[in-house]
This record gives structure tokens, sequence and C-alpha cells, in this order.
């Protein structure tokens, strides 16, 4: 039996030609033309005006923060629940994040956002929001809080490219979205991210950041430090060719996500990640909820049949590294951990092989 992962890259089959072209053209240093082709893509597809391309979604969000003036005793609030690669940045300037719970959406909690703001002595500067697992946070609410109290949003769709909110893109409603294209995401280019904003000013600051904030000289003059952050040409070529076929994989995403609704609809302890209405997620993972059986006898008895699954991330206030931090928090996304579940949810694969899975479950569950 082949291993069902939780998601596998999956080729369009037009990648090695090109990195065929890289190669002809010479230009395997770090820029060249796909570089400025796999950005034009995110922005055609996400219609967003600026686009920078970048060694990690994790890379984009720490230039989102540095370009926003985030500095040491600054407040950055965060969903709790959600991968680390959200919260770093956060520390890497030395700002102090503060941490979030979710609502029966699974993600962030409106009413816990402004709760935290009422009661925060110091203001807050920024909001770093995740789309967690690919379905939209309930962005209208919290843009509006947001622009409200005068806090930058800075959207994590690292999950979520391809998901929209009323036609508009997961990524586009704040001051900063930023996607990965790390091995298991939606598409991947091996590793890599994108960071995205309507505003061109601050993508050209983050450009300079991200190529070691060189001065505009001929010899090498530096009044600000930086980083070397950019995405190689090479791993641009893969982006061009996935983007390609990024509504095929949120359409076959999304399908494996029904099939397994379907098959699992006559157990009632299990509830799955809602989708919030005029929202089209991009069903990145499927996730459920069991109610009584223990998620990790699952994740046994999915081994035995040699499928991937895994519990749902580790709330960031649990994590050890955040013991002292500030939260507003109220035992949901806990809660969530302590009962969920993520399925192999691979767009390369025939509804046939995810029956093992099911079966597993319907097995565990009667
Ligand atoms: C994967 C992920 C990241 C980090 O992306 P990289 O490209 O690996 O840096 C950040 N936040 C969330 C929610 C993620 O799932």
């Amino acid at each position: 039996m082949n291993r069902l992962f939780l998601s596998p890259p999956h080729m369009s089959g037009k990648e090695q030609q090109y990195i065929a072209e890289v190669f002809e053209s010479n230009y395997i240093a770090p820029l060249g033309a796909f570089v400025n082709r796999f950005e034009e893509s995110v922005k055609e597809y996400t219609g967003t005006s600026n686009a920078l391309a970048l060694s990690s979604a994790t890379a984009g969000l720490h230039l989102a923060l540095r370009v926003l003036g985030i500095e040491k005793g600054d407040i950055v609030l965060t969903s709790t629940f959600t991968f680390i690669g959200s919260v770093n940045a956060i520390l890497y300037q030395g700002a102090t994040p503060v941490f979030i719970d979710s609502d029966e959406s699974w993600n962030l909690s409106p009413e816990l956002l402004k709760k935290a703001i009422k009661e925060l002595k110091v203001k807050p500067k920024a909001l770093i929001l995740t789309h967690l697992y690919g379905q939209m946070a309930k962005i209208d609410e919290i843009v509006a809080i947001c622009k409200e109290e005068g806090i930058y949003l800075i959207e994590d769709a690292a999950e979520s490219l391809g998901a929209s909110y009323k036609g508009q893109q997961s990524g586009t409603f704040g001051d900063f979205g930023v996607y990965s294209f790390n091995g298991n995401k939606i598409l991947t280019t091996s590793g890599g991210g994108m960071l995205v904003s309507n505003n061109k000013e601050w993508i050209e600051k983050a450009m300079f950041f991200s190529t070691q904030a060189k001065e505009k000289f001929l010899h090498y003059e530096h009044k600000e430090y930086g980083y070397n952050y950019r995405m190689s040409n090479v791993l641009a070529a893969i982006g061009v060719a996935q983007m390609e076929v990024l509504a095929e994989r949120v359409k076959r995403k999304r399908e494996v996500f029904e099939f397994y609704k379907e098959q699992l609809s006559g157990i009632e302890e299990i509830s799955f990640m809602p989708e919030i209405k005029g929202s089209y997620g991009n069903r990145w993972l499927t996730t459920l909820i069991f109610e009584k059986t223990d998620p990790l006898k699952v994740v046994e008895s999915l081994e035995e049949v040699n499928a991937e699954s895994r519990p749902l991330w580790k709330p960031m206030h649990m994590q050890e590294l955040f013991e002292d931090s500030q939260t507003f928090v109220d035992g949901t996304s806990e809660e969530m951990f302590d009962r969920g579940l993520c399925l192999p949810s691979p767009t390369k694969c025939k509804n046939d092989e995810l029956m093992r899975v099911v079966e597993v479950i319907k097995n565990i569950c009667s």
C-alpha cells in the first residue's frame, strides 16, 4: 500500500520544462525572468497589485512587520490557533505576541479581538490573522475592527492560497498578505513564499530589505540592515507551473473534503471545520473533531493502513515558548486541539484510495 500523506506535492507536469528554460538562459543565479512571471501570476490570480517572491512565507511576515516599523516593545495580536510560522516573525522583531482564541468558525474570534484591544494597556500595532487550513476567517468583521482601531492587518494566508470571501481572494484584504509554497502546502516550489500588498511603496521597501538593503550605488553602500530573503529563479519556474493548476487543485481539495464528509455523515460524533457564509475555502486539509473517540487512537489505526494523520495545531498559548505571554482565550482552541485531527488530503489520488481512511474511522467510531 502506498502511503497516503496529508498534503504531498503534486506537480502540474510543466515544471521541468520551465526549469529547462532557466538552464538554457543560464539565469540559475537568484533573479531572472521566472521570478517576475511568478509574481505576475500571483498578482493576476489574487487580484493584488504588488507581489514579492521570497524564500518563505515566514520571511514575508518578517518583512511585513519590518516595513510597518514594528519593533521591540510593540504588541502584535495574533491567532493562537495556528502554526508557529505565523508568530516567529514577531519574535524576530523583538515585539510581543498576544494570543487570541478562535470561535465556532475555528478561526480568530472578532469578539475576543475587541476584548483584547479594549483591555490591553498598550495599544497593539498589528494583527497577524491566519486563515486556518485554507478556510476564511470572519474577514469583513476583522477588517472593520482593525480599520476602526488603527491596527495594521497582516493576513497569514500561507495555507489559504486560492480561498476567497465574496469573490475576493484571501491575502488581499489586509495591509499585507503572505502565501507559502512550502512542500506541504496546496502548491509548492519545494520552499518559498510570496508577500503581497496593494501598497506599492511597502512592497518596494520589502524588496530592498529582502536583498541586503543595498542602496542605489554602483558600489555596495548600506544605511540599514537587510536580509537575504529573495526567491531563486529556479524555484520560481516551479511556481509558475504550479500557479497554472491552482484552480484545479482547489477544486480537487474540496472534492476530497466532500467525499470524507459524505462517507462519514452517519457518524454523529464527528463534525468538520465549517465554511463561513459567503466564503470559498481551499480545504487545504480536511479537518474534523471527534466528540467521544480519542483522536490519537485514530492516528494509530490510520498508521496501520499506511495513512498519515495529525492532531490539529497546538495553540501557541499552550506552548512552553509562550508560557508567560498575555492571552485572550476561552478554551475553544484547547478543546479543538484535544479532539481534532487532520486527514490525508492529497489531490493526486482517487476517492477509492481514501476509502482506507474512511473504513478505519467508521470501524473505530461504531
Ligand atoms: C506553513 C505556514 C507558515 C510558514 O510558511 P513557510 O513558507 O514554511 O515559511 C506560516 N503560517 C502558517 C499558518 C503556515 O501554515
